[in-house]
């Protein structure tokens, strides 16, 4: 079945290797262990790398130390057991210029793999023994196996593909390649949904073109715009689907109009304000500090989203410490000032409360308008909402949020169960989104919908803790609009990182934190994370705070939290460290996110690479909240070149911005996106760091076609289905 056009990307979705000529029961089945069922799964497995076979590396011209990628034949295969007891395996390989010895160590199947008339790529250091050039377990990439059959005279190949992980599943690269080329040459012309306007413009080659030439080449510089087309559809993909739910979501919404207006973010501490101006122009009216640049900017763009019929559904994004709580607290009142409420929810029962009381401090002595009041007015009403709250408590705040007495609710996942119900939930802020999978966000949002009297969807407002790169938020939040606070607040001074793992500099380190205790400042001392196991964590940070009071510390008032600890016990010792009654701080990584104690200014960071990047810049920003200069140490050696690099960026850069890049460099995009990709993944070729172009122009015509209306597109919309399930196409794509 196929169009006169050409064939679908879905009719190859639905075809299994098993039709093809050389494919039998054993390799539907290897290749079914690299994710492989379909045509379309096996096209869309790209090569790692090419071979020119015209450029071999001549055997004769290895230079010892140095990396080699060599291509050449066994002709000798044999294994023995060294001295130690190790299987060695020796193989010689060979090519027009001479041979060379490779030994590999513990890996005996190495011999059944690579037996003589194997043709591989190797890699690794050339190093030398008893004076011959030799190397020791390289890398093998298997291209062409033994048996004569393998080797299609049909395919004679100039440049050859070499395919992932191809080895483990038993299966050689030149075996890959030729499944493709069946593939290929069975398929025919492929249709090529991209409207002739978008390829003119970027003059791409056209997609049967592209397929054939990443596969195979007839010649290496076939293969950039070949990718450069391959990227570009996969992003448009993405990027289709994204514009789609969104513009789904804003057809079946019913949004709020809150009656915020952006002048009333014209007022600064001080102002003369009357009883009857709003309570966000009362609050910025009363605050201790006006707002940044950045923070009112934002402030615009919220109050925009907020006045509009459609509901908001934006990414507030800002480094640590850049003020996203004061943006935060004036949406909240934004909903208050239409007489509705607002929900705050944060990742953990520490920030809650953190922020319940830092929500009563600010926005205290601002009244409401309440008629069911004798007086006429009355203090706002902020309740919290945990799993840690009582029942009775619990009762009380659920009733208050029902018949709209409580103004304010600050809570964790607790909010999301059956039983909270909201009068007229008109504004939703989640804190510290990347704890909080997509899903939890639309339950909190249908609540809103759901059981309020008007039916309406809330506003949202997503705030990250950690700046995620703009090409990540594109693909991740793609669906959400972005506001950045790209600015701190005045007088903030850089901390000043260190790392510490000789005696000397831990000396230095501890001397550090009696200084600034003397000074009157307080210091966090954060334990090693101890992976899986939060009761061995918290028992280390019992020992440590034990050696240090001891130790190093003596002297001073030395407190502890852990995740172990019972809530009261935890305000406890937080409210003791805020009110200085404790000098250090001895916590386990509890204290990550959003923890603001503004005279905290040392922070030493116990094995520190145990942390991810975006982990130590969250836990490096609870310190420098303050105008005082602060400082942070990381203590410890690092065990590899990876974390070095990790603890030598936070060293060199306070800007969580382009930490996040460097996070995204070091350990790829993959654990960026995992949590949001379902099904069927289609980022397999773009790489979000070199591709960042294409991404970009994908979201503007993505855009541009989804305004424009895709049922006119009907090819487009046919290979979007290869992407998502029937209910969510059926939701997407209905008329
Ligand atoms: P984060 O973005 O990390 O959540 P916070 O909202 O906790 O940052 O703010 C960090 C610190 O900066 C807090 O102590 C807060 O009171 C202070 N702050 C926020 N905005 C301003 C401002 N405009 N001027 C001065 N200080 C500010
Ligand atoms: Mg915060």
């Amino acid at each position: 079945m196929s169009d006169a056009a050409g064939r679908r990307l879905r009719e190859l979705g639905d075809v299994s290797v098993a039709q093809l000529r050389h494919v039998g029961d054993k390799r539907v089945e290897a290749l079914r262990t690299l994710g492989i069922e379909s045509v379309f799964d096996l096209l869309t497995l790209y090569p790692r790398r090419y071979i020119d076979r015209t450029k071999r590396v001549d055997l004769s011209d290895l230079t010892v130390g140095e990396e080699a990628a060599i291509f050449a034949e066994v002709t000798k295969v044999s294994s023995r057991r060294t001295k130690q007891g190790k299987v060695m395996v020796e193989v010689t390989v060979a090519d027009e210029g001479g041979s060379i010895k490779i030994v590999f160590f513990n890996q005996p199947w190495r011999e059944r793999q690579l037996v003589p008339g194997v043709q591989a790529l190797f890699f690794s250091k050339v190093g030398e023994y008893r004076g011959q050039r030799q190397m020791t377990n390289p890398v093998v990439d298997v291209i062409v196996g033994a048996t004569g059959a393998e080797r299609d005279a049909s395919r004679v190949a100039r440049v050859v593909a070499v395919y992932p992980a191809s080895g483990k599943a038993g299966l050689t690269s030149w075996e890959m390649g030729g499944f493709v080329e069946e593939s290929l040459a069975r398929a025919g012309p492929l249709l090529d949904p991209l409207p002739d306007a978008v390829r003119d413009e970027f003059s791409f080659v056209d997609r049967t073109k592209s397929f054939w030439d990443i596969h195979v080449p007839s010649d290496l510089a076939d293969v950039a715009p070949a990718r450069r087309r391959l990227v570009f559809d996969e992003f448009l993909r993405l990027q289709l689907l994204l514009a789609l739910r969104r513009r789904r979501l804003e057809e079946s919404a019913t949004g709020i109009r809150h009656p915020f207006d952006v002048n009333d973010l014209d007022v600064r501490p001080g102002d003369e304000v009357s009883a009857s101006s709003t309570l966000v122009r009362r609050f910025l009216a009363g605050h201790r500090f006006s707002l940044t640049n950045a923070q009112r900017r934002v402030l615009g763009e919220i109050a925009h989203d907020m006045s509009s019929p459609l509901p908001m559904h934006r990414l507030l994004q800002g480094d640590v410490g850049s003020g996203k709580t004061i943006v935060a607290l004036a949406t909240l009142l934004a909903s208050l000032d239409g007489g509705r409420q607002g929900a705050l929810m944060a990742p953990t029962e520490v920030l809650a409360e953190q922020h319940l009381a830092s929500l009563r401090r600010d926005l205290e002595g601002l009244t409401m308008r309440d008629d069911r009041v004798l007086a006429g007015v009355r203090p706002l009403s902020i309740h919290l909402l945990t799993s840690r709250v009582r029942a009775k408590d619990r009762e009380m705040v659920l009733g208050g949020l029902a018949d709209a007495s409580v103004d304010i609710v600050v809570g964790t996942h607790a909010l999301l169960t059956d039983d909270v119900r909201f009068a007229a939930l008109g504004a939703i802020v989640i804190d510290e989104q990347h704890r909080f999978g997509v899903e939890q966000r639309a339950t909190l949002r249908d609540k809103g919908k759901e059981h309020s009297r008007e039916r309406a969807d809330p506003d949202l407002l997503v705030m990250t803790a950690t700046p995620i790169p703009r090409t990540a938020a594109m693909v991740v939040f793609g669906d959400l609009d972005r506001s950045v606070l790209d600015e701190l607040p005045e007088g903030r001074q850089p901390i000043l990182t260190s790392r510490a793992s000789t005696p000397l500099e831990v000396a230095a380190c501890w001397q550090m934190v009696r200084d600034e205790v003397a000074r009157g400042r307080r210091a966090y001392v954060i334990c090693p994370l101890v992976e899986g196991s939060e009761r061995i964590e918290a028992t280390s940070a019992v020992e440590e705070r034990t050696r240090l009071a001891l130790g190093e510390l003596r002297g001073l008032s030395v407190g502890l939290l852990h995740g172990q600890m019972k809530g009261p016990e935890k305000d406890d010792v937080m409210q003791q460290f805020r009110a200085g009654d404790l000098n250090v701080l001895v916590a386990t990584v509890v204290i990550e996110v959003g923890v603001d104690v503004p005279e905290a200014s040392v922070i030493v960071i116990e094995d520190a690479w145990r942390f991810g990047l975006a982990q130590l810049h969250q836990l490096r920003g609870r310190v420098g909240r303050g105008a005082t200069q602060s400082y942070c140490y990381l203590l410890g050696e690092a065990p590899s070149d990876e974390a070095a690099t990790r603890l030598d960026a936070l060293v060199s850069s306070n800007d969580g911005f382009a930490l996040a890049e460097v996070d995204l460099d070091l350990r790829g995009e993959g654990t960026l996106l995992g949590a949001r990709q379902r099904g069927r993944s289609d980022l397999r070729l773009a790489n979000l760091r070199r591709d960042e172009e294409l991404l970009v122009a994908a979201q503007r015509v993505a855009g541009a076609l989804v305004d424009a209306d895709l049922s006119s597109e009907p090819a487009l919309v046919d290979e979007l289905r290869l992407f998502i399930d029937d209910d969510e196409a059926d939701y997407l794509f209905k008329s």
